[in-house]
């Protein structure tokens, strides 16, 4: 064997050389990608931490929580920070399914359609079903899930979501049921007395039952209110609620209409005289005396009753029947109980109708005051004004005062509602004067029964106080008749007011029958000759005689002469040839609403200058 050559151990070098390369540079890259391959699988792992830490957080930190069943859909996973909040208690769950678990309630029908959706392997959302947690408190619960698939598309189970809603529920429930009561007694409102009126009235029309309205107003509330203020007149109707619950039974229904207006409806009635012994117990609970800041007060109450079928049938006729029939027990003395009776005539009826609004409608703003300007005949200027009530019924339309003051006398609305005429009208005359229109004074009617109330001074003073306006723009008109009926009686509080500064004027002059020369008794400033008069002259000799006396008659007492419904140039012409002071009628203007009439006064105004 020859030895190696240096030629032949340079080239195995160079050989081993190149061999050694190539592995270190296969290692190299084998460790590179191994690398690499280490590089991504961390970057993995990193990934899913955090994705497993984001869906922690997430069902940890959202009102939700998270579930898991298998295939027998027994849970096998339950997490989440409101679980528990929301009645959940994971270790009796777990291994369990929905319907194993007893705290969980829902209706036969929900079962049996949500057993439906999992047998289809369907996904589900919203369903809602009330949980019982271990402490006995009840939960609204609402969970989604959907059917977890794998590869294959074989099912192995559900996962979801669960969220407890029992706050939502409670506020949805508060607002319904605010919606259907009345906040200050916690019994049912109008709205829904409407509703169960309604049933109740298909439900006898079905089975051919009787049953009854009560309507049941306390008498004067009002007055307690205005004495001893709201808060005590509200303890008052709460404690009346209370009392009507306790004596009617469980299936009876009581609402509060509102004011102290309460309507009881009583089904199954088996005659009449068990809705009048019930109204019997009503009346004796109600009269029980009430302790008030520390005082005991009695107070009573009036109804009515209507009965479906013979009194109405649909709600509005019997509420209606049940409302005038009230409306008759307080006017037969109040602390009292009365039928509906479809005896009564139209009128009364028609009658009894109107005199039950009225008597809502001063709480109702429906009152409002036009007014008609008087004119002086020779100069032209405005002198006056008069306030004329006006009537917005609901119904009706506006209501013409022929039509209801005689009512408001007869009931005595007239008091309250006459009060509320001279402050609104002073208020509007101070307003006027604030706009920047002239001085006026403005005239209010005065009835008789107002005339009759000791306090009417004292009422009238306390407005000009209250109002700011000076007496002497205050002009209250009286008619004739009604100081005729007593004259000394009139003559004292004529004085009374007279001392006070305010004007007086008396009304519809003529038709009272006194003679000219008792004028001289009263202490009046204006005469207002009625239209009656006015109404045929020219043409009528005796009119135009008696007309020409009283304004002559007057300017011997120094009186200011109104002539009242001047509707042509003849009368016009023929009242300024006798020296008559002012007119009032439709020829100049007819009563207009207040901002017409100041837009009149600001006319006229301008043209003077
Ligand atoms: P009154 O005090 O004699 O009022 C004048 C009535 O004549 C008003 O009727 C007025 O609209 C009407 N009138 C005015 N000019 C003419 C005209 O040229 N032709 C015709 N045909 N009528 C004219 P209104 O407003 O219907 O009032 C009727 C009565 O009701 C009043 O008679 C007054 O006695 C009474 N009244 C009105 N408002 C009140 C009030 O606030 N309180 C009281 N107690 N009674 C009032
Ligand atoms: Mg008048
Ligand atoms: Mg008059």
């Amino acid at each position: 064997v020859n030895p190696p050559t240096a030629e032949s151990l340079q080239r195995r070098l160079e050989r081993e050389t190149s061999a050694r390369r190539q592995a270190e540079a296969l290692l190299e890259q084998k460790s590179l990608e191994l690398f690499q391959a280490n590089e991504a699988l961390k970057g993995e792992l990193a990934e899913r931490q955090r994705s497993e830490a984001r869906f922690r957080d997430l069902t940890e930190l959202s009102s939700d929580w998270y579930w898991e069943q298998d295939e027998n859909l027994r849970f096998t996973h339950l997490s989440g920070g409101s679980l528990e909040k929301g009645g959940f208690n994971p270790q009796t769950s777990l291994g369990k399914t929905r319907w194993e678990i007893p705290n969980i309630v829902m209706s036969e029908e929900q079962w049996t359609a949500h057993k439906a959706t999992l047998v289809a392997h369907q996904p589900f959302y919203d369903l809602t079903y009330q949980q019982v947690a271990d402490d006995g408190t009840v939960h609204y619960v609402r969970v989604s899930g959907r059917p977890i698939l794998d590869e294959q598309g074989r099912f192995m189970g559900y996962r979801g979501t669960g969220k407890d809603i029992t706050e939502a529920v409670h506020a949805q429930n508060r607002i319904q049921y605010l919606a259907y009561h009345d906040s200050l007694t916690e019994l049912p409102n109008r709205a829904m007395f409407s509703e169960l009126l309604n049933h109740a009235i298909s439900k006898a029309r079905r089975h051919n039952r009787r049953m009854a309205v009560l309507f049941i107003d306390l008498d004067r509330f009002k007055n307690i209110n205005d004495t001893l203020g709201h808060e005590a007149g509200d303890t008052l109707l709460q404690e009346v609620g209370r009392r009507l619950k306790h004596t009617l039974r469980q299936s009876d229904t009581v609402a509060r209409l509102g004011g102290d207006e309460f309507v009881v409806l009583l089904e199954e009635i088996g005659d009449a005289r068990q809705v009048e012994k019930v109204a019997g117990k009503i009346l004796a609970a109600v009269v029980r005396p009430f302790h008030l800041l520390g005082q005991e007060f009695r107070v009573t109450a009036s109804i009515g009753a209507s009965i479906y079928p013979e009194d109405g049938q649909d709600e509005q006729t019997l509420m209606k029947s049940a409302d005038i029939a009230m409306y008759q027990a307080k006017e037969e003395g109040r602390n009292a109980f009365r039928f509906y009776s479809a005896k009564m005539d139209i009128h009364t009826f028609e009658r009894l109708a109107l005199e039950s609004s009225l008597r809502r409608a001063l709480e109702r703003t429906e009152f409002e005051l036009h007014y008609q300007p008087k004119r002086d005949l020779h100069s032209g200027a405005i002198t006056g004004v008069e306030a004329l009530l006006r009537w917005r019924h609901p119904d009706l339309g506006m209501v013409a005062p022929a039509q209801f003051i005689s009512i408001a006398e007869e009931t005595g609305l007239i008091v309250p509602i006459g009060k509320w005429v001279i402050k609104t009208a002073c208020w509007q005359n101070k307003h006027w004067q604030e706009q920047g229109l002239p001085r006026m004074c403005i005239a209010v009617n005065v009835s008789a029964r107002q005339f009759s109330e000791e306090t009417l001074v004292q009422d009238v003073v306390s407005i000009l106080e209250e109002t700011g306006m000076d007496p002497d723009l205050l002009e209250l008109e009286i008619t004739e008749s009604v100081v005729m009926r007593d004259p000394e009686r009139a003559v004292k509080m004529l004085k009374e007011l007279k001392e006070r500064g305010i004007r007086l004027a008396l009304d519809d002059f003529g038709t009272g029958y006194s003679s000219l020369s008792s004028l001289k008794r009263f202490p009046v400033d204006t005469i207002k000759v009625d239209r009656t008069f006015i109404r045929d002259i020219p043409g009528d000799a005796e009119d135009r005689a008696l007309t020409q006396a009283i304004i002559a008659m007057s300017k011997t007492l120094s009186l200011t002469v109104v002539a009242e419904g001047v509707e042509t140039k003849e009368q016009l012409e023929f009242l300024r040839q006798h020296a008559c002071d002012e007119f009032q009628g439709y020829y100049f203007s007819k009563p207009l609403p207040a901002e017409e009439f100041a837009r009149l006064i600001q006319t006229a105004h301008a043209e003077k200058r």
